[in-house]
């Protein structure tokens, strides 16, 4: 009632006061501004006097807003009241959603030698020499031009975007996205992009978004990739501590592939994205003045107590030994137990498979302890370009070689999920259109080819085969069959190969019984089936569905009643420390989550 109430009745300008400790910082300046352009009508901010566009990031960016600052928002022309209300409310969820990075405790130090005291980003213990950041630039043939480059650009933020969205970092990749598009949209040249990147760095400096100005770098430096420069970080071929002013949030990835023991960084802040991602990557990291440090000289990189130390004793260094070995220890214990089987109080094993998106997450799977593999989500194999059919085959067979139990669920295109060789045309609904399984009406081939690859790649291995977005048992009856047509057609024997459904649909829960004669296994996509229970689209930026609903669980208890093929979960319920219990006692019997959760999960089940 209020929200209508609030549609028609508020005036076309409103106050908003940032609430968050970090500011109006990049990533909620991004969906907030992906909002706005959702509006045809013109909507400005104004703060001490400048009037920016709410629809390019680094417009609103560059008011620097900061806790305690009020803008205002104006709105002119269509719907205008529609969005003023739609990104008020937007703005609060931020704000009040914007976690807080808290200072890391910092432990007590006896080190002999003089120490430079810093701000700890990732809490570990490292000894080695330093190394001073160094970059070479590497001219490659292109004839890329300038539009091709910032398009595949922004193509591929938008992929990293969408394959890492169960990742909570993966918001930094919509920001850059939305910055490049907004920069590019006025640039026809590098030097012009160049030029707009330098003012809008300019403008953050001294500001408490400062350390954004990585990001315009990482833009910057993605695009004169794609026209042949490309600028590479060089690491040395033995344990290093980095020093460097900053580094961008693309070097992270490569310097996982080094042998660095530890990062200390001059120039950015705790809540930089840079800062994130060494914390996600677990790196020992400090953000300190590197200015006395000398290359090439052993230190003590301790985070835990936020320091370096700088000429280390003997007696340092053993005390540095001794909290590594502890670290270690630590380490491995977590990792011998992510390798032991989950058992509830009452002696029931609980399996905990992975969804997987590709070759790498199916190995850090493995790392974890995954039993098998729930969900491999093959619309993110080959996200930018149609795969051939040898390619689909060694990439299954990598997968299907690791484990010995995989489901693979065949292409999930459509809704939130695009793939750049697959045309679906532009529909009012998405989410309601041609989706899953139903895309395969109009692209047999691709399903064709696909099955073809998943058969050859499994052999003799009885790999699980499952269809997305299956609404009525005629469907899977058809898919089916298709299935079975191409083995045919190829000569190859599938009698082993078990085929079967996710549960999305609503529908899917009154056909259980005539399911059941026809399935072979079920797999509850919680993601879906909950946007289709409360008809609310799950990238919804304002409303959201509750998982955790009685809804979902009487639905859920339902299937598990019903149905006699086994049933497995693989929706992002399956990782919600608060639905295990509920879900074990209903007998769910097999969780399927991401990777880096499933040690996590298999200690809530432990204590079930
Ligand atoms: C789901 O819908 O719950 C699911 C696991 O599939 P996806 O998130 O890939 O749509
Ligand atoms: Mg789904």
């Amino acid at each position: 009632m209020s929200l209508f109430k609030n549609l028609f009745s508020k005036p076309l300008s409103t106050q908003l006061t940032v609430t968050s400790n970090n500011g109006f910082h990049l990533r909620p300046v991004a969906q907030f501004s992906s909002l706005a352009k959702s509006f045809s009508c013109q909507i400005t901010a104004t703060f001490k006097n400048r009037t920016v566009d709410t629809k390019s990031v680094n417009t609103l960016l560059s008011l620097s807003l900061e806790r305690g600052d009020t803008f205002t928002l104006v709105a002119k022309g269509k719907k205008a009241d529609e969005a003023l209300e739609k990104l008020q409310l937007l703005f609060e969820t931020l704000m009040t959603d914007d976690q807080e990075i808290k200072q890391i405790e910092k432990t007590a130090y006896s080190y002999e030698s003089s120490v430079l005291e810093g701000e700890i980003i990732c809490g570990s213990i490292a000894v080695a020499s330093t190394y001073t950041y160094r970059t070479q630039e590497v001219q490659h043939k292109s004839n890329t031009d300038f539009k091709e480059a910032l398009y595949a650009s922004l193509n591929e933020l938008d992929v990293l975007y969408s394959t890492q969205k169960e990742n909570e970092n993966a918001t930094i990749y919509l920001a850059q996205k939305e910055l490049l598009a907004s920069l590019g949209e006025k640039s026809q040249t590098l030097p012009e992009l160049e030029q707009h990147i330098e003012e809008e760095s300019k403008k953050l400096l001294g500001t408490k978004l400062d350390s954004k100005r990585s990001d315009y770098q990482d833009i910057l430096q993605r695009v004169k990739k794609h026209l042949g420069l490309e600028i590479k970080a060089t690491f040395p071929d033995k344990p290093f501590i980095l020093l460097c002013n900053d580094l961008l949030p693309s070097d992270i990835d490569h310097l996982l592939q080094t042998k660095v023991e530890g990062v200390i960084l001059k120039e950015t802040s705790v809540n930089s994205h840079t800062a994130i991602l060494l914390r996600a990557a677990g790196i020992c990291s400090l953000i300190a003045d590197t200015q006395s440090l000398v290359e090439d000289e052993t230190i003590i990189l301790d985070t835990h107590a936020g320091v370096v130390v700088q000429h280390p004793s003997s007696d340092d260094m053993k005390k540095a030994r001794v909290r590594l070995e502890k670290d270690h220890a630590q380490k491995a214990l977590s990792a011998t137990k992510r390798f032991e089987s989950a058992t509830t109080q009452k002696g029931r094993h609980i399996k905990v498979f992975a969804n997987v998106a590709d070759i790498n997450s199916a190995k850090t799977a493995k790392e974890e302890g995954a039993e098998g593999i729930g969900l491999l989500r093959s619309e993110f194999l080959f996200k930018a370009v149609k795969p051939s059919l040898e390619k689909q085959q060694q990439a299954y067979q990598e997968i299907f070689d690791m484990f010995d139990d995989v489901t693979v669920r065949t292409l999930d295109v459509g809704g939130d999920k695009a793939l750049s060789y697959v045309q679906i045309p532009a529909e009012e609904n998405p989410f309601l259109g041609i989706r899953g399984v139903r895309l395969f009406d109009t692209h047999p081939e691709l399903l064709e080819e696909q099955l073809h690859a998943i058969f050859l790649a499994a052999g003799n291995k009885s790999v699980k085969i499952m269809f997305p977005m299956v609404s009525s048992v005629e469907e899977f009856i058809q898919t089916k069959a298709f299935a079975q047509s191409v083995a045919e057609k190829y000569q190859l024997d599938i009698s082993h190969l078990h085929f079967g459904i996710m549960i999305e649909v609503p529908s899917v829960l009154f056909l259980l019984e005539s399911f059941n004669d026809v399935v072979d296994f079920y797999s509850i996509g919680t993601n879906d089936l909950t946007q289709y229970l409360f008809a609310i689209e799950r990238t919804h930026p304002l409303l959201k569905a509750d998982e955790l609903s009685p809804a979902v669980f009487s639905a859920i208890e339902s299937i598990l009643n019903k149905a006699t093929k086994p049933v497995s979960i693989c929706g992002e319920l399956a990782a919600n420390k608060h639905a295990i219990p509920k879900l074990l006692d209903l007998g769910m019997g097999i969780l399927s989550v991401s990777p880096k959760s499933i040690a996590q999960i298999k200690e809530e089940i432990r204590h079930v």
